[in-house]
């Protein structure tokens, strides 16, 4: 297998782009507009397992994504990467930056690029809270403009764990202290329709509630599903899946994490399933160490897709709406040595690649990178695009020892793997 390494800088990217229009300015990356379908919730690129890659969007012909606080493009025919920015003479550096996202989500819809971040605007001299906002910026990045509040007091959302918003079919889905509401795109946030939930009350102490609901949005076709831990009759939490029919706006518990009675036992006991993903009316679930599974979500029934653990005990996993893609990587023993990356898993050197009927359709080798790549410590999956799949490899290092003091090194690229030919690309490094 031959490794093309294709390591770009924004301006040499941008400097290459031979198709120039017209009213292009000097500097403004050349991106063409796309029509990006009918603005359903992207699946696919809300998959990422790694914490270095979380947000990421696609259109036609490219894919949108955020490392450490900028925005990056990558053309999908040549993989070749550029900063989102645009902005001559730009250090891509600070809050100045086109590209200094900074987000906690990220959509494409309608020839734009949506993202939502908490505010902090410098006025005469003081930051000023704005709060969780929506911004718009155009598909290269530029013409930033606020666009939706996501709290109904700036800075007022008291959950512990803050929720990725989502976007389907032009509304917003987002929660505000416990409960989920839906608004349509840079709407007034006093017009939002509260879905389901609790409010969460402050007394004032700020005591972290261990027992809070977190919330996991999703969406496909006309139900929004939204995952959130459910305390049980024994004490113990549950991810438990609900559905919110968009026509009849009924909200329905469709299925929670099955028991070890149900499935035999897997890695984790219990609280979550290892990845998942609902389409079609089903919910598809991996259960690293313990299965490929598939629940109807009307009839309730559920069925062994394939046992991957004949295949690596167990992994980590990303879908898409063709494919499971399991990474052999392996829980790793507690300590803080080696737990740099804070995925709790290590390794991982091959690709199982499964259909969503079971069946097992090819295994991809990624070895060769250990060979290329300095110290690489985990492979971490991000998103399926098409037939590609993308992922990180982390090598970054640390060294020294607790109390003394820690020397980091950060190495990640970002490489992608095609299903067809099984040909690896490095797309970007820093
Ligand atoms: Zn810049």
């Amino acid at each position: 297998m031959k490794t093309t390494k294709r390591l770009f800088a924004a301006f040499l990217a941008a400097a290459l782009s031979l198709s120039v229009t017209a009213c292009q300015r000097a500097g403004k990356l050349d991106i063409p507009d796309v029509q990006d379908g009918s603005g359903d919730f992207q699946k696919n690129m809300h998959q990422s397992v790694s914490p270095k890659l979380q947000f990421a969007c696609e259109t036609e012909n490219g894919i949108y994504f955020q490392v450490k606080s900028f925005a990056y493009y990558i053309e999908k025919a040549t993989k070749n990467a550029t900063i989102l920015c645009g902005k001559p003479d730009c250090p891509h550096e600070d809050k100045t930056c086109n590209a200094r996202f900074y987000c906690q989500s990220l959509w494409a819809f309608d020839n734009k690029l949506y993202f939502s971040n908490d505010s902090y605007i410098e006025e005469n001299g003081s930051a000023v809270n704005y709060g969780n906002r929506i911004y718009r910026v155009d598909l290269d990045g530029t013409n930033r403009k606020a666009v939706q509040n996501l709290e109904f007091a700036p800075g007022g959302d008291i959950s512990n764990d803050p929720t990725e918003p989502i976007l389907h079919r032009g509304i917003t889905y987002f929660t505000y202290s416990g409960i989920l509401y839906a608004l349509p795109l840079g709407g007034d946030i006093e017009d939002a329709e509260e879905i389901w939930g609790e409010k969460i009350e402050d007394d004032g102490s700020h005591i972290v509630d261990p027992n809070e609901m977190t919330y996991t949005l999703w969406a496909d076709e006309d139900t929004i599903y939204f995952m959130v831990n459910l305390m049980q009759s024994n004490g113990t939490m549950k991810d438990t899946l609900f559905a919110y029919d968009t026509a009849t706006k009924d909200v329905a518990q469709v299925w929670q994490t099955p028991d070890g009675s149900e499935v035999g036992q897997w890695e984790t006991a219990g609280v979550s399933v290892s990845q998942w993903y609902v389409m079609g009316g089903s919910i598809y679930f991996y259960l690293s160490g313990g299965g490929f599974w598939k629940t109807d979500l009307t009839s309730h029934e559920t069925v062994k897709l394939a046992d991957p653990q004949e295949k690596t005990q167990y992994g980590t996993a990303i879908f898409s709406d063709e494919h499971l893609c399991i990474l052999n990587d392996t829980p790793q023993t507690l300590g803080w040595d080696n737990n740099i990356d804070f995925t709790g898993y290590t390794g991982g050197d091959t690709l199982y690649i499964y259909g969503l009927d079971g069946e097992f359709q090819k295994e991809l080798s990624l070895k060769s990178l250990y060979e290329e790549i300095n110290g690489v410590n985990h492979i971490q999956l991000s998103f399926f695009s098409g037939d590609d799949i993308y992922f990180i490899v982390d090598a970054t290092t640390m060294t020294g020892e607790a109390g003394v003091g820690f020397a980091h090194h950060s190495s990640l690229i970002l490489c992608c793997v095609n299903i067809g030919s099984g040909e690896i690309t490095q797309i970007y490094n820093w």
